[in-house]
């Protein structure tokens, strides 16, 4: 799963729990994030205006320590879910806000069930307690049927009364989510390393362009940094925190805006600080490509290369590339579909760059050549000229095939680290059919002209007629020069050639060939 490995145990040190503030409408959640937020005893540097960017850190008290405590600053589950539908978990504690006047209501429940679903510790905020009417002890009683038992109950989940109105009670509450975390949580993360995190929040400003913030998990994430953010990437250009101060770097957990993507990321999407520019754009193009397969798998097209992709993007991928040309829509999906469902091994990673119907032509050479080490497959079909003679000048590997599983089994070798198959075709020549001869007994000879190599008689054949392969695994069982039997007519001679294939039509092409034992590496 994304960025699990991080590094040596030595390296890990305590980072502040990530807070989010859960509870019904109207029962005080954003007074309540107000109010900690005015808590915060670190002074502000002059002239920083408080910002809302999404979530902020504060630093308190706590036995005598400074700690710090990083606040989630869009109220609600929405969020929440949101951002763990994507995958991303983000929140370390949540804190339940119950009016003490209105008591548990069905949002309440929801939060929790939330809460509990995603294995997060909750502490209970019972606000408004200014109020008349006020019953703390009603809504500690309600919570208990749904498996919140109050310590003073006996139980193991701290209520907190406040008002966040009048500022009661608020260090009580910071004081319970320390007392949660470090009781039941080992919080800490790598700040050596590269940074990685999730995009909070992100739009599109006027002036600065697209800006997210990013909550660093792990890692610290540096000014000048190239991070992939879902889709989106870039080189920071500038981190300011909740106060508008500007920042050189964002240690775990610590929230900051980020200005520099390129594109505006989703609340949720995982970012990943990577090697350079181009690195980042490769990534964020394989992300895109990913999405798509998932949106395709969601349309009820079978996929089983997310997986793939999710390593991909840890950079330890070689993976294989391929481009996918076939005869007719219908082999080059069944094709596809085969290979990405291939059961593939942990190092192993398979890509189609590009699919179509009909002859191999330069634009897919060319976008092979794009990809270092990308394949071409011709399933039942051949290249162009100019394809082939780019495709040969370049080294670009093309490989034809008109058996599915053939392809599967050659596709897989390639992917268990054997990219050559035992047996390779080796090209022998090519003939244009002129005349369709009808011979009594034998069936129908073509007089062809040799175009290229050799034609050697009992070598394989295949017909291609308009770059589609026709016919496959044919064999020259006749050759003839004039009226005599030839072994074999090189290029730019006439010749006779029968290989048992009636349907032969004048411009079809005769493509021989040989299988041989490829040499190991
Ligand atoms: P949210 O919908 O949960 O974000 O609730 P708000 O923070 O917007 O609060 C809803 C209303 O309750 C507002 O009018 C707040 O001023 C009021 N409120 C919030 N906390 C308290 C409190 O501790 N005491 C009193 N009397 N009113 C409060």
């Amino acid at each position: 799963e994304f960025g699990e490995d991080e590094g040596d145990e030595a390296d890990l040190v305590a980072r502040p729990p990530v807070v989010t503030v859960m509870g019904h409408v109207d029962h005080g959640k954003t007074r309540l994030l107000d109010a900690i937020r005015k808590t915060n005893v670190v002074a502000r540097e002059a002239g920083g205006i408080t910002q809302h960017i999404g979530a902020y850190q504060i630093t308190t008290e706590h036995e005598d320590e400074q700690r710090r405590i990083t606040f989630i600053d869009t109220p609600g589950h929405e969020a929440f879910t949101a951002m763990r539908a994507r995958g991303a978990k983000v929140t370390d504690i949540a804190i339940l806000v119950v009016a003490a006047d209105d008591g548990v209501k069905p949002q309440t429940i929801e939060a929790l069930n939330h809460a509990q679903a995603a294995d997060v510790p909750i502490v209970v905020a019972v606000n408004k307690i200014d109020k008349e009417g006020a019953d703390p002890n009603k809504v500690r009683a309600q919570l208990t049927e749904y498996g919140l038992v109050a310590e003073e109950y006996g139980g193991s989940t701290l209520f907190v009364d406040i008002s966040a109105k009048n500022d009661i009670g608020i260090e009580n509450l910071l004081e319970a989510v320390l007392l949660t975390a470090d009781a039941e949580l080992d919080l800490r993360a790598n700040p050596t390393m590269d940074a990685q995190g999730v995009a909070i929040e992100a739009h599109l400003d006027k002036g600065r362009g697209p800006v997210a913030t990013v909550l660093v998990q792990r890692g610290t994430l540096r000014v000048g940094d190239s991070i992939v953010c879902g889709e989106a990437f870039g080189r920071v250009r500038a981190m300011l925190d909740e106060n508008g101060d500007s920042i050189e770097e964002a240690d775990p957990s610590r929230p900051v805006l980020v200005l520099g993507l390129t594109a505006v990321p989703g609340a949720g999407d995982n970012f990943i600080v990577v090697t350079d520019d181009r690195m980042a754009r490769q990534i964020a193009q394989q992300r895109a490509a990913r999405k798509r397969i998932a949106d395709m798998a969601k349309s009820g097209r079978r996929r089983t290369l997310e997986e793939i992709f999710n390593e991909m993007e840890k950079g330890q991928a070689d993976e294989l590339k391929l481009i996918i040309k076939g005869d007719v829509s219908g082999s080059v999906e069944a094709l596809e579909d085969a290979l990405l469902k291939i059961d593939v091994g942990e190092e192993v990673r398979l890509r189609v760059l590009h699919r179509a119907v009909g002859a191999i032509t330069e634009y897919d050479v060319n976008l092979a050549m794009a990809d270092d080490n990308a394949v071409i497959i011709g399933f039942n079909v051949r290249p162009e000229v100019r394809a082939r003679d780019l495709a040969e000048r370049e080294g670009v590997d093309i490989r034809y095939y008109s058996v599915i599983y053939q392809a599967i089994e050659e596709i897989e070798a390639a992917l268990k680290g054997m990219l050559k198959p035992e047996f390779e075709e080796v090209q022998m020549g090519t003939a244009e059919v002129r005349e369709v001869f009808k011979v009594p007994k034998i069936g129908n000879i073509a007089g062809a002209l040799v175009r290229s190599g050799l034609i050697v008689r009992n070598s394989k054949a295949r017909i291609i007629r308009g770059g589609v392969v026709i016919s496959d695994n044919l064999t020259v069982s006749s050759l003839r020069r004039f009226k005599d039997d030839a072994t074999e007519v090189r290029e730019g001679y006439e010749c006779g050639i029968g290989v048992g294939y009636n349907d032969i039509k004048v411009d079809d092409v005769i493509e021989t060939f040989e299988m041989r034992e490829k040499p190991r590496v």
